[in-house]
């Protein structure tokens, strides 16, 4: 690419960024929580159908995914469930082709009161936009679609196969991703503008949900020595869960990337429910937990040792010893994932981030998972996770960098045209 045509793509961008910045915030506004994500799948095909891509808009069949490699176990509603994949097909084939996706479903907003203003009425406000999805990562989607906007709006029109992918469940289970695997979406590499400040990931985490379910014997407070509390008894297997969590942050020491990091295994209590009665020893207590693993360790292994810690704790406990609690499986059984074989796609990046931020790209460790896995581990895809600076992801007040996102968004652009290659529209 010579860097007149560089040029004009990237002023393609700084000409387009306004209208980038109101469809984002139309896609913010939208409450795509679990199983509520149809609104942005409209919104999805529209917006692809408006620019002429060819669309592909299905219900996702749980059923057809069971069996394949990193599935994890749907205890929703999936009946509405959608997957919408825009493709564009050159005039002429030259460059290499390249599956860019982005997720649209966002985690609960929480309690709404911590907010300063509401998470689905994003505000622009000293250079950020507030909004529950706006960092994660609704901003980064769109950004991807405004850059092959900009090669549009530059005069050019890219040389290869571009599937634009709309996917749910990234934040659950991943399947979503999954789902345009089974459908037959295939590409020489995958992209995905979670945003990651910048930086490239190199190797990011694995996760596996499970959920504890644990017994008591209920009585009246006033006998409390004769039941059993279940409550009580869930924290008694946390804290077997914490030390596990230490013996796995200790195996991560040998790991050629983690090792940089302090404490990347993350176990997290995330919800707890048990109990009926303030006066009435609980019954009952299901506590859902996430923990990591790293690339290379197997699931299946990594769900035997949770099984065995959750067992030998409830053998050290009065009532759990005779009443065993069970350990349900439900949500992520995803695999760690490290970024290899990828130096063609990661050289051209790197020409496009060089002209945008100046210098090499540098690496990311994440803490986190994404859905490059599905493409790099099940299909050899090579699969990269690039994009803009944010913050309290998950959190209250999420917000992403708007100076960061025009600058992802020219980086992409510029990527996508050195890819795929292009020509004269
Ligand atoms: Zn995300």
């Amino acid at each position: 690419m010579n860097a007149d045509t560089q040029q004009r793509i990237l002023d393609a961008v700084d000409a387009g960024f306004e209208a980038q910045l109101a469809t984002t915030r139309d896609f913010v506004a939208i409450p795509s929580t679990r199983g509520a994500e149809g609104p942005c799948q409209d919104m999805m095909g529209d917006l692809l159908r408006a620019r002429g891509y060819e669309v592909d808009d299905w219900h996702v069949n749980v059923d057809e995914l069971r069996d394949l490699r990193g599935f994890g176990p749907i205890e929703h509603d999936f009946s509405k469930a959608r997957t919408v994949v825009g493709t564009y097909r050159p005039q002429t084939s030259g460059g290499k082709s390249l599956i860019l996706q982005g997720h649209c479903d966002v985690v609960p907003a929480g309690p709404l009161e911590l907010w300063d203003t509401p998470p689905f009425a994003p505000v622009i406000k000293d250079g950020k936009m507030y909004g529950r999805g706006a960092c994660d990562m609704k901003s980064g989607t769109i950004g991807a679609l405004y850059a092959l906007d900009a090669i549009k709006a530059a005069g050019l029109r890219p040389t290869a196969r571009i599937h634009f992918q709309s996917v749910i469940e990234e934040e659950s289970t991943g399947v979503g991703a999954l789902s345009t695997l089974q459908r037959g979406y295939r590409a020489d590499a995958c992209f995905i503008p979670e945003p990651t400040g910048g930086k490239m990931v190199r190797s990011q985490v694995g996760v596996i949900w499970f959920r504890l379910r644990v017994k008591g014997h209920p009585t009246h407070v006033a006998f409390a020595g004769s039941g059993a509390n279940a409550i009580m008894a869930a924290y008694h297997l946390i804290q077997a869960l914490q030390k596990l969590e230490i013996e796995w942050n200790e195996r991560a020491k040998s790991d050629r990337h983690f090792k940089t990091l302090n404490h990347p295994i993350n176990f997290n209590p995330g919800i707890i429910k048990g109990g009926d009665w303030a006066s009435s020893v609980p019954a009952w207590c299901d506590v859902d937990c996430r923990i990591a693993v790293l690339p290379g360790w197997s699931i299946a292994d990594h769900q035997k040792e949770i099984l065995a810690c959750v067992a030998a704790a409830a053998r050290n406990h009065r009532f759990l010893a005779n009443n065993p609690p069970e350990v349900e499986w439900s949500g992520f059984l995803s695999e760690g994932y490290e970024l290899t074989n990828a130096a063609a796609p990661e050289a051209a990046f790197g020409k496009a981030f060089n002209a945008v931020y100046g210098g090499a790209v540098e690496d990311l460790v994440f803490t986190a998972l994404t859905d490059t896995r599905f493409y790099g581990l099940n299909h050899g895809i090579p699969s990269l996770c690039f994009g803009p600076s944010g913050g309290e992801i998950h959190g209250f007040n999420e917000y992403v960098d708007l100076e960061s996102l025009k600058k992802s968004t020219k980086a992409m652009a510029l990527f996508i045209a050195e890819w795929c290659g292009v020509e004269k529209g």
